[in-house]
């Protein structure tokens, strides 16, 4: 067993398998919805959606990938460590109040930044005006999103002020969808018409050297209209659809499978309580596992009772409370269970009753957030 001596700690039980040739599967099937020549921007923010940022940038380095997204200059300068050559855009908006050296960072590294107020561009200006640095920047214009997209009249501005500006260079200008994911299009379109209109009424349709996107991966699979220069690909990637789709038209794999190990087996008598608050009653003689993974590595608290984990071609429900770092399972039927077997915590397959749409549904929550919720300690075996 490989022993880890890093200053961050992980733990080489719990395995998050990583599968190369589903991500690089996943990018393919992407790009190949898009017109040719169309960039491609893999969103890997929030540790590679949960998948371990480090690996996932690794795998991405052989795949045609044009751009990395991520949400902060951390993520960026972590990326940066281990691939040069592929430009990283960092999505969150630059704004006055940041330490100036992040700002000198961003432009000697070559990162792009987002700007969304007139106040980012003068920090910028200010910040860079005494070397000769130039930050490419993106203007994120608001069509409906409603978060942090500069209202048209100030996008409009803002390009004005970047264009007369020495340290600031204008690369790109961009919408966020807001319901892509759903099923009824329409607001998606207005927003794709507002942006569409933005673009033509300042030139922007015909401007050489910068990049106007929209898509996230809703829009890239259900939008073919907006996906203008670049699409932005995040949960895709790792192999799901926004949300369950029926007849979706591309294929997509699920990237990662969460395995963590059953330390300890146990009898519990018929009507002898289980875990905290004593909330599983067995009704028979009942043998339990005890598998090593609990809330505080992502297996969220609300799983207790509900959910199921695999063994092989077996099923084993959650008994008792999820605690932090343990929870048990009902292994009566599963035959040949032992000490030190790995289990199926996270299932690489949509249709997996421990799948990440399963446990989604669970938790009341969407496939991101499970994903995401898979705790960066674990270990991330690449195959
Ligand atoms: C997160 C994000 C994306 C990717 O969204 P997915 O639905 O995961 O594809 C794209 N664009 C922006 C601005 C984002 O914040």
């Amino acid at each position: 067993m490989r022993v880890y001596l890093a200053e961050t700690m992980i733990r080489p039980d719990l395995q998050a398998h990583l599968f190369s040739e589903a991500l690089l599967h996943n990018v393919r099937a992407l790009k190949g919805l898009c017109r040719p020549g169309t960039k491609f921007c893999a969103v890997v923010k929030a540790n590679a959606y949960g998948h371990g940022l480090a690996e996932v940038v690794n795998i991405l380095r052989h795949a045609e990938v044009d751009f990395f997204a991520v949400a902060s200059i951390y993520e960026a300068i972590h990326i940066a460590a281990i691939v040069r050559e592929i430009p990283i855009l960092i999505l969150e908006p630059i704004y006055p109040a940041q330490a100036p050296d992040q700002v000198v960072a961003a432009a000697r590294n070559g990162f792009h930044g987002v700007v969304t107020t007139v106040e980012a561009v003068d920090f910028i200006e200010s910040v860079l005006s005494r070397g000769d640095d130039l930050l490419r920047v993106h203007v994120n214009v608001e069509s409906g999103m409603g978060r942090c997209g500069a209202d048209p009249e100030v996008a409009q501005h803002l390009i004005e002020r970047i264009d007369k500006s020495t340290h600031t260079l204008l690369a790109g200008v961009f919408t966020h969808f807001a319901t892509a994911d759903e099923e009824d299009l329409s607001y998606a379109h207005n927003q794709l018409d507002r942006f569409r209109r933005f673009l033509t009424a300042h030139d922007l349709d015909r401007r050489e050297g910068i990049l106007r996107h929209a898509a996230n991966s809703a829009a890239t699979i259900k939008l073919p209209d907006a996906h203008f220069d670049m699409v932005r690909c995040g949960i895709s990637l790792y192999g799901y659809y926004s949300r369950r789709m029926a007849d979706p038209p591309v294929r997509l794999e699920p990237v990662m499978r969460l395995e963590a190990p059953i330390v300890q087996l146990k009898r519990i008598p018929a009507g002898h309580p289980v875990s905290y608050g004593c909330s599983f009653v067995p009704q028979r003689d009942t043998l339990t596992a005890m598998v090593s993974l609990g809330y505080a590595d992502g297996y969220r608290r609300c799983f207790s009772n509900r959910a199921c984990m695999r063994l092989g071609s077996h099923w084993a429900p959650v008994v008792g409370r999820v605690c932090m770092d343990q929870v048990l399972l009902d292994v009566t039927d599963v035959p040949d269970v032992k000490v030190g077997q790995h289990v199926t915590v996270i299932d690489n397959d949509h249709d997996s009753a421990c799948g990440v749409y399963a446990l989604a549904d669970l938790a009341d929550t969407i496939c991101y957030e499970i994903l995401t919720c898979v705790h960066a300690h674990v270990n991330r075996v690449v195959h």
